[in-house]
């Protein structure tokens, strides 16, 4: 027997049933604006994802497009007025942000209870100090709630975390140390990345580089969670672009995983999830 694919969509499908009660539940329906500085296509792409999602479950999204070249105390006005507007529940800045805008001011200028994407110094500090209420960045919690619907074991297992990002690895990594595993976190100056991922329970890859897990890394009944999303030289002819693959060489590591073992596929695994989680946190903090 081969090993299971951890389907992200199959767990959005479950869960947005329950958030479609949630919200409409709630009346006037909730507000999320989105902020975005310039016209990056992959935020195109993540904002229109975000908007068609809410729409799904009955949130009033709101997309603030602003100029490439705006200053950055203009964000930070508009950041202020959806903090004092009281219709609006939740605020994403869409990241990156252009070069010269520093990131953590304009992230900071968030009101911590409209941080739905748990990522102002407020929240962090929540996350470190292992608080119930802090709001869990959407990919971190993604990846948990992921390994909990396919009743994967997180405490005491030994877990090597590829990627040290604010934005990814280390919340990640941080969540999984406050739920009583073994943590080992790899980033670009490690020197032995297959030693690091072959003795591991679970690897979750966090990198942004295709094919950066291969066979060598892996071993037989490992669990395996790639967050990394990158296009490859091959054109998709559904979509005519170039194919969404993550940090793993999935054909040839899925072939060597025994039964034990498990995969997320790309796409259709941790992306699915990163977008469910992001309005089950709106859900949390209404
Ligand atoms: P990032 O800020 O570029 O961080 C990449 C991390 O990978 C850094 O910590 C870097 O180490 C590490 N790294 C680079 N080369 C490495 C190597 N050869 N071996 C081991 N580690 C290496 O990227 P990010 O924002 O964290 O995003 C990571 C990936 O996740 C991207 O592909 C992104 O598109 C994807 N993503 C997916 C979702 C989703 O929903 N699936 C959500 C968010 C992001 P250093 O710190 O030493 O530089």
């Amino acid at each position: 027997m081969s090993a299971k694919i951890l389907s992200g969509t199959v767990v959005r499908d479950v869960r947005i049933i329950e958030l479609i009660k949630k919200f409409k539940a709630i009346l006037p329906a909730p507000k999320l604006a989105i902020i975005r500085v310039g016209n990056r296509s992959d935020s195109t792409a993540y904002i229109g994802a975000k908007m068609a999602f809410a729409k799904k479950v009955g949130v009033t999204a709101c997309h603030i497009h602003l100029d490439e070249n705006i200053n950055q105390q203009k964000i930070i006005d508009e950041i202020e007025k959806c903090n004092r507007d009281e219709s609006i529940k939740g605020i994403i800045v869409q990241l990156p942000l252009p070069i010269g805008i520093n990131r953590d001011v304009v992230i900071n200028t968030i009101d911590p209870r409209k941080d739905i994407d748990g990522l102002t110094a407020t929240n962090i500090e929540l996350l470190t100090l292992g608080r119930p209420n802090a709001v869990v960045p959407a990919t971190a919690r993604g990846v948990i709630e992921l390994l909990n619907f396919y009743n994967i074991q997180i405490k005491d297992k030994k877990i090597t975390v590829v990627g040290r990002s604010q934005l990814v690895g280390k919340p990640i990594a941080q969540i999984l140390l406050n739920k009583g595993a073994h943590i080992t976190v790899a980033h670009s100056k490690t020197i032995d990345l297959v030693t690091e991922t072959r003795g591991a329970d679970i690897i979750i890859t966090a990198v942004g580089k295709p094919n950066l897990i291969t066979v060598d890394h892996v071993s037989k009944d490992q669990i395996i969670i790639d967050v990394g999303i990158s296009r490859d030289g091959e054109l998709d002819v559904k979509t005519g672009k170039n194919k969404l693959v993550g940090d793993v060489d999935f054909d040839s590591v899925e072939q060597v995983l025994g039964e034990g073992g498990a995969i997320t596929p790309v796409p259709g695994g941790v992306g699915p999830m990163t977008v469910l989680c992001l309005f089950e946190n709106l859900a949390d903090i209404i």
